[in-house]
């Protein structure tokens, strides 16, 4: 039997990471993947959906915007078959660079489903049913998760899809109807609409991105409308069916109107659930939460002492780079270092487009909390970069300590959000004041003198160029 030092179960953004960290701190490491390195995010997540909303973007360019630059060229047709043929090609860079990774870390891979038989012995079964068992001092779960169902629409993989499958669909639909207004909903929504597909979003709270800064909800709303997105929020999906090529889903209004939509697909985007299953937690008697979810302390460590659980399958936001850090902080807590996480300075993306990104608190909960702020905006379209290409659509929001100008949130809407958030983040990181990033020198022209001009908003309300 081989022994490890630390044993990852499931090769994701979490896991893989765990398992290059701890094997750059020398630790005889194994990482055991049922189904592919790379998990959710390289698989079936992160990556193919923008892959695909890239492919989509660059076909909604060139329908909308080449004619205004002076590009002249026949209508532009949608070759969907190269667009998923694309898009498998960059998840298999991407998941043989992880295989690469693991090599040059000497970590063993094994295929197969990890199940503990008790706190220190792992039972890998092999798609063929073979079966070996490895010791392993520590172990690190990283399972991730799954689609969440709705009781009332459950999915078939054919008419009524999860993310998975859309991101592998056999035609652009004619009308897509997407149940859940969040992230993934929107995104996947967006590729089709500016395929050509009619796309209309149920959503059960009364706006889309229910998590995100209100400012940030309201104007991505305004403009996907404009891009010919429809919306039913604060509407309860009561049914689907799948009629053989067609479905027909109902739905009731908060105000008790009663709804039915006929589209070609419904794609059920309502969130994620935490994967535990055929881990045999039973046997080692790890606990899961309510909804779940392994419980675990502060250092990710579980009711038994050599487990430890990280990203998606435990609680916080399920998104790749929180599992990475959680991944990194394990196995450092292992290697007696100290390291921390701050939760509160996780950012959300949205890849719509423009991209909607935002990190700290919020406008609603720095209410919430009765803290005093003060609030900076800056439009896009007052910036030379923005109008050069046409970029114009959003803001940039800068929330900053009444009392001591401290940085408690950036939201920004705009062209690039997603890459420009970063800024956000470092500043809040080192504790920058507002008045700190009007001092910094910001490129000119760039998209980031957004963040500049909201940021002397906030201070005195003195942007330049507004
Ligand atoms: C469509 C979509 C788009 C997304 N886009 C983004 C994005 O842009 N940015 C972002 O940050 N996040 C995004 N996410 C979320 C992101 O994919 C997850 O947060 C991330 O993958 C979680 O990483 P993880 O390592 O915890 O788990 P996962 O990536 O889910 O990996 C878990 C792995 O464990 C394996 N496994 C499970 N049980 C066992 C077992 N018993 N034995 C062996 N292997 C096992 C699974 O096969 C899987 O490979 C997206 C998700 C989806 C669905």
């Amino acid at each position: 039997m081989s022994s490890y030092d630390v044993a990852v179960i499931g090769a994701g953004p979490g896991g893989y990471v765990a398992a290059i960290r701890s094997a750059q701190l020398g630790f005889k490491t194994v990482i055991i993947e049922k189904n592919k390195l790379g998990g959710t995010c390289l698989n079936v997540g992160c990556i193919p959906s923008k892959a695909l909303l890239d492919s989509s973007h660059h076909y909604h360019d060139a329908v909308k915007h080449f004619a205004e630059h002076g590009i002249e060229i026949d209508a532009p047709k949608v070759n969907f078959g190269q667009m998923i043929t694309r898009k498998q090609g960059v998840i298999d860079q991407t998941v043989s660079g992880i295989k690469y990774l693991m090599d040059k870390n000497k970590i063993d891979v094994l295929e197969g489903t990890g199940a503990f038989k008790d706190a220190t012995h792992i039972v890998v079964t092999a798609a063929d049913g073979s079966t070996q068992e490895i010791e392993a001092k520590y172990t690190i779960i990283a399972t991730g998760s799954v689609s969440s169902e709705l009781p009332f629409a459950p999915t078939d993989g054919k008419r009524i899809i999860t993310s998975t499958e859309a991101l592998e669909l056999p035609e652009v639909p004619k009308h897509l109807i997407v149940i859940g207004g969040g992230v993934i909903g929107l995104e996947l929504g967006s590729v089709y609409l500016r395929l050509g597909s009619e796309v209309t979003v149920v959503e059960y709270a009364d706006r889309v991105i229910p998590g995100m800064d209100g400012a940030l909800s309201k104007e991505l709303t305004k403009i996907l409308k404009k891009q010919g997105m429809k919306f039913h929020t604060s509407t309860g999906v009561t049914s689907v069916t799948n009629n053989g090529d067609n479905v027909t889903l109902t739905a009731t209004s908060k105000k008790g109107e009663d709804l039915t939509i006929e589209g070609d697909y419904a794609l059920v985007a309502v969130g994620r659930r935490a994967f535990t299953g055929s881990l045999g937690l039973e046997n080692v008697g790890i606990e899961v939460d309510e909804r779940g979810r392994i419980k675990t302390n502060g250092h990710l460590q579980t009711n038994v002492a050599n487990i430890y659980a990280i990203g998606d399958v435990v609680a916080g936001a399920m998104l790749a780079h929180k599992a990475e850090e959680e991944g990194t902080l394990v196995a450092e807590f292992l290697a007696g270092q100290k390291p921390h996480i701050n939760y509160n300075l996780i950012p959300g993306v949205v890849y719509t487009w423009p991209e909607v990104a935002g990190v700290g608190q919020t406008e609603e909960q720095l209410k919430e909390a009765g803290i005093e702020y003060k609030s900076g905006s800056f439009k896009f379209a007052a910036l030379g970069r923005a109008r050069a290409s046409m970029d114009t659509d959003g803001f940039v929001k800068v929330l900053a300590d009444k009392n001591t100008d401290e940085i408690l949130g950036m939201h920004i809407i705009g062209a690039r959000a997603a890459d420009l958030i970063a800024e956000g983040v470092t500043a809040m990181e080192f504790r920058a004041s507002a008045e700190d990033l009007t001092r910094m020198s910001h490129a000119h022209p760039t998209f980031s003198e957004a963040i500049k001009e909201a940021a002397l908003a906030a201070t005195d309300n003195r942007a330049i160029h507004a």
